[in-house]
Formats: structure tokens, sequence, C-alpha cells
């Protein structure tokens, strides 16, 4: 009787022996050592499993062991963070990184990256400059105020606004916005955080503007307004008219702020789609400072906005959470070459890409179902049924929520009897694609909203059909 040890010591090689063959050499060559490595000792330890199983059976192979180290290596070195289709209907998805960028603002973004930058250096003076100025001047122009600070997202943004203007003192807010956004934004707790002791006034539905005037008190230091971007109060409602909001904290000399979540450079209306506050907008009803998102409507890179008035966004630049909160040259190169698209809002449809993903109409939609239809009944063969319908995508990241935008795609139902399971399975098997593709499910059929499959990587979708695999 040999003892399991031994007979793996016969039957297999030392991970030495293996690392010395010019075949592994090449590998080491090609993907480094490190990995290499991890991969021989946990192939190794699989074969010693099933050695230990059954050793009759078991014969070692070097070229099919080698050649399958090669395809763990190749498939442990792909980046993590991949490209997918967004075939969801939610243009703006948080969880698929919302907001796509024009290729001249990825272009930006790679000399910013690639090559030295004048980020905090005035070419005028040869002094030490302020890295918000490139963008600045356009937040300003494009939305008003006098000042304008960015930061890494809208949640940091409305901490900073938060934290420099009303800590250790009150903000009151109505109770109709006390919004969560997904993935643990909350209002009251980042109110909390940012050390400023939330005061809610009126009702959810209904909030009037004697609320607000009764809450004021030697302790506050602002009223907020928060636009209730991912969810809407319908039905016996009121909300206090935002200009008499701002004449009310102006009164008592406080400052009037805003956090709109998406905003948007210009009136969505003008491009078809339903209306959305703009900055422009609050700045005029009375704001003094307005907060919003670089990656939601705008289409731009993660960032927080925040513009107004000159002293205000003095304030915020001297709090010491700024540094920490400070965009990256990154972000700024993207910025600012999506700014100037936006002067240029007759361009602005084919030039920004999420809204040329929002302003598709169902026809043009429609046309690209029609045209990848039988390819992906051909790759589903006799199994499934696929059928082009009529759909709504959702804008996404909270806007707009109650308006959806008619759409079309491809509903996959099976072609038998087959329920139960039939969707999870057929959704796990286009994400298990080279370029994963993600669609939702709705009432057991299977749906892939066409809006973003972007007309420049349709081939490269196609292509990749064949290879899906489903039981
Ligand atoms: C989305 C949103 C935020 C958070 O913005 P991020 O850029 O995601 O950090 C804050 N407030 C409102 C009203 C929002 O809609």
């Amino acid at each position: 009787m040999v003892n399991p040890d031994q007979a793996a010591r016969r039957a297999l090689p030392s991970v030495d022996r293996l690392l010395s063959t010019e075949a592994v050499s090449a590998l080491i060559g090609q993907f480094g050592r490190m990995l290499t490595v991890d991969v021989i000792r946990d192939l190794l330890q699989a074969q010693r499993d099933k050695l230990a199983q059954d050793n009759n059976h078991f014969a070692f192979d070097e070229a099919a062991f080698v050649a399958a180290c090669r395809d763990e290596v190749g498939k442990r070195n792909q980046p993590s963070l991949r490209p997918v289709f967004n075939l969801t209907g939610t243009v703006l998805h948080t969880n698929l990184g919302r907001a796509l960028m024009p290729q001249s603002v990825a272009d930006a973004v790679m000399t910013a990256m690639t090559r030295p930058v004048n980020l905090e250096f005035d070419l005028g003076g040869g002094a030490r400059g302020e890295r918000d100025t490139h963008v600045e001047k356009w937040i300003t122009r494009l939305a008003g105020g006098d000042g304008a600070v960015v930061v890494n997202n809208n949640a940091a943004a409305v901490y900073l606004v938060l934290n420099t203007l009303g800590a250790k003192r009150e903000v009151l807010v109505s109770r109709g916005e006390l919004i969560e956004i997904g993935g643990a934004f909350r209002i009251p707790d980042i109110m909390k955080r940012a050390g400023v002791k939330l005061i809610e006034v009126g009702a959810t539905n209904r909030t009037h503007l004697k609320d607000f005037a009764e809450a004021i008190t030697p302790r506050t230091a602002a009223i907020m307004k928060v636009h209730t971007s991912n969810y809407a109060i319908q039905g016996f409602t009121s909300a206090v008219p935002e200009p008499d909001l701002a004449q009310l904290a102006h009164d008592h000399g406080m400052p009037y702020i805003v956090d709109l979540g998406s905003g948007m450079l210009v009136n969505l209306e003008d491009y078809g789609l339903p209306h959305e506050p703009t900055p422009k907008e609050a700045l005029a009803n009375g704001a003094d400072l307005v907060t919003f998102s670089g990656d939601k409507l705008l289409g731009g890179p993660q960032a927080g906005l925040m513009v107004g008035k000159k002293d205000l966004i003095a304030r915020i630049r001297r709090n010491p959470m700024k540094r920490a909160l400070r965009v990256d040259k990154i972000t700024l190169a993207a910025l600012d070459a999506l700014l100037r698209l936006y002067t240029h809002p007759e361009k602005l449809r084919e030039e920004v890409t999420t809204l040329r993903l929002l302003t598709r109409t169902r026809d043009d939609i429609r046309v690209q179902a029609e045209r990848v239809l039988p390819h992906l009944q051909a790759a589903l063969g006799e199994r499934a049924q696929a059928a082009v319908i009529d759909c709504g995508s959702q804008i996404g990241s909270g806007s707009l929520p109650v308006d959806s935008l008619p759409s079309a795609g491809i509903a996959i139902t099976p072609a038998g009897k087959r329920r139960g399971s039939f969707a999870d399975k057929l959704s796990l098997a286009f994400r298990a694609l080279p370029v994963p593709v993600i669609g939702h499910i709705r009432d057991g059929a299977f749906i892939l909203d066409l809006r973003c499959l972007d007309a420049r990587h349709e081939a490269e979708f196609l292509h990749q059909l064949p290879q899906l695999r489903f039981s």
C-alpha cells in the first residue's frame, strides 16, 4: 500500500521542475512570476485531489497541465473592471458606471494622465494656481453665479456645503425632502456627519412658508432644499415656492442652498425630454449655492459641482475638508472638455453621449432591434423565442423617476413549456459572454432594451452571440 503523499510525489512534478520548463518560462515572461506560480500551485493541488480520489486511473499529462495553466493565468490577468453591454433600460445606471463620456473628453483625460499639465500652475505669472479655476469659468458662464468649486461627487459637495455653512448650528429642510439615494446617502445622515443639526419642517406631503418661518431660531444657519430626485410625492401636496424660501432666508441674513442631485446645464425640454431643474433656474429663484452631480444628466465624470455666491464659495474653499474631497487632474480634464461642449447647445445631442442615448427615438431603436433579432434567434436556437417589443427606458440615477422614455427591445421567452428559472438562466448566460450583456427580467421573460446598444459596438455584440451557452 503506497500512501497518498508518496503517490503524489511520484506522479506529479514539483513546482520548481515545472518552473524550469521552457513553456512555463514563457508564461513567466508574459505574465510574471507571481501569477504563474500561484496558478501552478493551485492547479497542482487540484491534481493532487484528483489523485487522492482515484490513483488507479490517474496519469499526469504535462502538456495539458501547462495549457490549463496558460488559460488560467490569462483568466486571472483579465482586468477586473470590464466593459459590458448595458441593455437594462436604465441609461444612467449607477452600478454600471453612470454617464458615458464623449471621445473628446476621453482624449483630454488621456493627455492629463500621460503628460505634465498646469493643474495648479498659473502659466501667466508662474506662481501657484488654484485647480478649480480650470472649470470655474465655464460653470459660472453656463449656470450663473460668480464662483464654483468641484469635489469628488455630489454627496461630498452636500457634505462640504453643510459642514462649511452649518457646523454646530441648525439647517432647515422640508420633511418631504429627506431623501435616501441608493448606496446609503441619506440627507439626515450626511447632516449628522457634517456636524449640522437637521430641523425637519412641515409634513411629508405639505410644507408651508410659515412652517419654515416658525422654525427659524438664532441657531439657524441656512435653509436647504433637496430635489426629490428618485421619487415623486403626488396627490394632496404643497411645497413652498423657491423664491419665497429664498426671500425668507435672506430676510434673516442666512443663505438658501439647493441640492439638485442631477442638475442639467441646458433645458432638457429643448431636446424633447421631461424638464429637470437647472442650476441656472435655482440661482435665478434666489439660491445662494447649488450642488449637482457631474456623472448624472450632465454626462461627465464623477464629480460634485457647487456654484453660487463668491463669498460662500471662498468659505468652502477654505474648509480643510475641501483638500480631502478635491478632484484629481483626470476629473478636471474631463469636466473642462465636457463643459466646453455645453457652449454649443446645437451640437450637444450628437456630442454628449448620454444625451444622444436619452434622445434616441423608439423608431430608431426599433429598427436596430429588427436588425439584431435574427442573430439573436439564431444564437438561441429552438429552445427560446425572441421577439421585438416596445418598452420604456429609465433615465436612472434618480433622475425623473416617474417618466419613462419610449423605447424598444427584444423579449426572450422559452419556446416550450419550460418556465421557472428560464429567465434567470438566460440572464446568467448573457452575463457569461466575453463582453457581458446585462438585461432585466420581467414576467418570466428576459428583456434587452436596445436604447444603449451604441451603433459603434453593435458588430461586437452580434459577433459574440454564437458563444451563448445555456441549458
Ligand atoms: C444623486 C444625488 C446625490 C448624490 O450625488 P452623487 O454624485 O451620486 O454623490 C445627492 N443628492 C441628490 C438629490 C441626488 O439625486
